[in-house]
């Protein structure tokens, strides 16, 4: 793969960012903030989880920030994010969690000091044949009940057996991935796979003493990880400010007044509209005005990753005041209630995420009226629309 290839990656999101009047704003202060607040909770070092264009809020700006505030990993998702940090200067360990995904992967990521994931006896069949015989670090993943990827804990011996043919292939790591650390359901299941990465860990340690070891993401470092001692945790939601644990019988309060919302999404109002009684609004008449009623039009819609799914559902704040959306949305447009404002103007700021006043719209707010989860909202959002980092 060469630099045109990799730019090719990204270039699809480009295209859709350009085109989109809606604005993403990112607030790197914001997650400086949370990185602070998790490394302090943290008995270990943290790699921050930038994968996914850091969950759509931009890969280059929030390792940036996040080199500047002392990490020194970085969990990516591709080789070709690992890639791109490595154009851009970053000289952070750096780990792809998707591993080499294709031949040239294997390349680039022995030739740019990347990290890959390496999970099946497949894979490392694949990178052994074509860099065997080069000094290359991976890290092992192994599956302790998730049941997505990984050596499961019964290969092990056949793997270290492996490993040993190929002196330059260095193992730096050893990870796993909590399925249900964020759930109170959860709890046994998480506590099972803690006790069979301990187990993994005490078997790889045997011959790979300075071998470190991974398991935690957000939920299970701020929830589980003083059941098992490792040496980096994997956060990735609660640096962009969402608290997995919200809602749970796991929480503590403390995280939600610590951590801060780093990404806010406007669009401009582009018309506003006086509704007369009995009046039918938009595609399908899917709303009927029951009172003469001012509506805004707001130039955000599915394309930009407001999802139809929320037609007739949630709310825009505008001026501080939550606008509530009406009738079908649209490609590019979608309706509200603007009665609760004193005015509304053309052009006037309309905010899908965070936002001015008492009553910002939160990511789980915006979440559960979408029917998803916070790290949905925050890479279609960000993923699509214009990006603006400070
Ligand atoms: C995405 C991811 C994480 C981070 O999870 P959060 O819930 O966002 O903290 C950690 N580890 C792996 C393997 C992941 O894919």
């Amino acid at each position: 793969m060469n630099d045109n290839n990799v730019a090719e990656y990204f270039r699809p999101v480009l295209n859709a960012a350009a085109q989109s009047p809606a604005r993403v704003l990112v607030d790197l202060n914001a997650l400086e903030n949370n990185f602070r607040y998790l490394s302090n909770r943290s008995d270990m070092p943290l790699m921050p989880v930038i994968k996914a264009d850091a969950y759509g809020h931009g890969l280059l700006p929030c390792a940036k920030r996040l080199a500047a505030a002392g990490a020194e990993w970085f969990a990516v998702g591709t080789v070709a994010e690992g890639v791109l940090l490595r154009e851009s200067g970053f000289g952070q360990k750096t780990v792809s969690l998707l591993g080499c995904l294709c031949p040239e992967d294997i390349e680039l990521a022995a030739a740019h000091n990347i990290i890959p994931f390496v999970g099946s006896f497949e894979q490392l069949d694949a990178l052994t044949a074509r860099v065997g015989g080069q000094p290359v670090s991976i890290a092992l993943k192994f599956n302790t009940g998730m049941n997505r990827l990984g050596f499961s804990p019964d290969e092990l011996g056949e793997l270290i057996r492996r490993l040993s043919v190929y002196p330059k292939i260095t193992p730096v790591l050893a990870a796993s991935h909590l399925a249900s650390a964020d759930e109170d359901g959860g709890v046994e299941q998480t506590n099972a796979q803690i006790q069979t990465f301990e187990i993994i860990m005490r078997e790889l340690r045997r011959d790979y003493p300075e071998i470190g070891s991974s398991l935690y993401n957000t939920a299970g470092l701020l929830a589980h990880s003083h059941k098992l001692a490792t040496t980096l945790a994997r956060p990735g939601l609660a640096l962009y400010g969402s608290n997995p644990l919200g809602g749970t019988a796991l929480n503590q309060p403390e995280i939600d007044s610590a951590l801060r919302p780093v990404m806010q999404v406007w669009a401009p109002v582009v018309q506003k509209r006086l509704l007369r009684r009995g009046e039918k609004l938009s595609y399908g008449g899917a709303f009927t005005a029951p009172e003469d009623m001012q509506a805004a039009i707001v130039a955000v819609g599915y394309s930009q990753g407001f999802s139809r799914g929320l037609s007739g559902r949630g709310e825009l704040n505008i001026h501080g005041v939550r606008c509530p959306v009406l009738g079908r949305v649209c490609m590019q447009l979608v309706a509200v209630d603007a009665g609760g404002l004193e005015s509304v103007s053309e052009g006037d700021q309309a905010w899908i995420l965070g936002g001015p006043g008492n009553s910002p719209i939160r990511a789980e707010e915006l979440a559960a009226w979408w029917g998803t989860i916070p790290y949905e909202v925050f890479c279609l959002l960000g993923g699509v629309n214009s990006r603006e980092c400070r």
